[in-house]
């Protein structure tokens, strides 16, 4: 009831581990980045798209499909895979994040929050309860339960309040999930949030809370909220000591190359992020040599492909200066292409850090890359 997991291996020398997940809508090899679908949609690209990048498993945002489409859409539909086509896995986060980033008004108490909506300003009610119920309408192949997230910084007595509230609406949330989703005999499974801010005492004491549950998998919340990376590493690193080897961890909000590898290497098995297709629609894409932007002006006659490594569909039939093109002329297939080939670097990548990690020669692989990635093409 409890296990989705299976650890392969883990790495002689650092903490970076391979394994699979067993999920209702397939196996995912893991270490894995997850595309975000905030609206039951990557942005930007068809589902065959991403089926033909080979992602098993995205993200899809509780608190947008709350507001829209909304409860009896999804009913009527019998669940966001139905409604939307996508036949393969969803996680879920809990709409904690967007509660407390987007809304302009809020009211939390220990019962739930009250917030109002980004589309309309309408007033809407999340409770552990209720937020298990939206998923459970949702479909979700790993639900994430309500947590209370705090920026960095914030004062030590606001940072053990949220955690403690967290970790009560956990409780909450796991009775629920045990008597709406796995007493109707759906194996939806259901990961504990970690907080703590950038407290270490507070993430230990988190950790320990949390993993006495002994719940599918775990969550690191409330990163990548204004602290700096070390300080992130530094948290990752801490509690990979604290969460059982055998469950799946899941770094929540973070997507970027270099992150996804020091995160790996602490022992991170899951990231999602929605920063590579937000730089795809924006003009950047990742290669070997860094984040380059396409509307520079050395793409403006450039026959080559974004990366010649990449096999993506943007890279095997166009040029950079076609792509260039299309997006300086506001062409929102140069949106498409671009998302395209940032989620195949970043899918190639986690797949490379895989084969490295089951061939223990993990840490050469790391530095290698992001030798390269930090370096200048011309000093290559
Ligand atoms: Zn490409």
């Amino acid at each position: 009831m409890n296990k989705c997991f299976n650890l392969e291996k883990r790495s002689k020398n650092s903490k970076a581990r391979a394994g699979k997940l067993i999920l209702p809508h397939g196996e995912v090899e893991t270490p894995i980045f997850m595309p975000v679908g905030t609206t039951g949609t990557i942005k930007a690209c068809t589902w065959e798209q991403i089926k033909e990048l080979d992602y098993k498993l995205i993200l899809g945002n509780t608190y947008h499909l709350y507001l829209r489409p909304g409860k009896e859409v999804l009913d009527h539909f019998n669940g966001l895979h139905n409604f939307t086509t996508w036949d393969r896995n969803i996680l879920t986060d809990s709409g904690g994040f967007q509660v407390f980033s987007l809304s302009d008004f809020r009211k939390v108490t220990d019962e739930g929050v009250i917030f109002a909506s980004v589309i309309d300003g309408s007033k809407h009610y999340f409770t552990p309860e209720s937020v298990i119920q939206f998923e459970n309408t949702i479909g979700s192949d790993i639900m994430m339960p309500l947590d209370e997230c705090t920026p960095i910084p914030i004062d030590y007595d606001i940072a053990k309040k949220a955690m403690n509230r967290t970790f009560n609406w956990l409780i909450r949330s796991k009775k629920e999930w045990e008597e709406k989703v796995l007493n109707s005999n759906k194996m939806h499974y259901l990961f504990g949030i970690i907080q703590g801010n950038r407290y270490f005492d507070l993430r230990k004491l988190s950790a320990i809370k949390t993993t006495e549950l002994d719940l599918p998998g775990y969550a690191i919340g409330g990163l990548s909220v204004g602290e700096d990376k070390q300080t992130m590493y530094d948290i990752i690193e801490f509690l990979d000591d604290l969460i059982p080897l055998e469950k799946p961890r899941y770094l929540m909000g973070v997507g970027k190359p270099e992150d996804i590898l020091e995160a790996v290497a602490r022992g991170v098995d899951m990231l999602d992020c929605i920063f590579p297709t937000r730089a795809g629609r924006n003009g950047s894409f990742f290669t070997k040599y860094g984040q380059k932007s396409i509307k520079n002006m050395s793409y403006k006659f450039s026959e080559q492909p974004l990366d010649s490594e990449c096999n993506c569909y943007a890279c095997k039939n166009f040029t950079s200066s076609y792509i260039r093109h299309l997006f300086r002329s506001g062409e929102i297939t140069a949106m498409t292409l671009l998302s395209i080939h940032n989620l195949a670097f970043l899918k190639r990548l986690t797949e490379n850090i895989r084969v490295a990690i089951l061939e223990d020669r993990f840490e050469v692989f790391k530095n290698d890359f992001l030798n390269s990635y930090h370096q200048k093409e011309s000093e290559y």
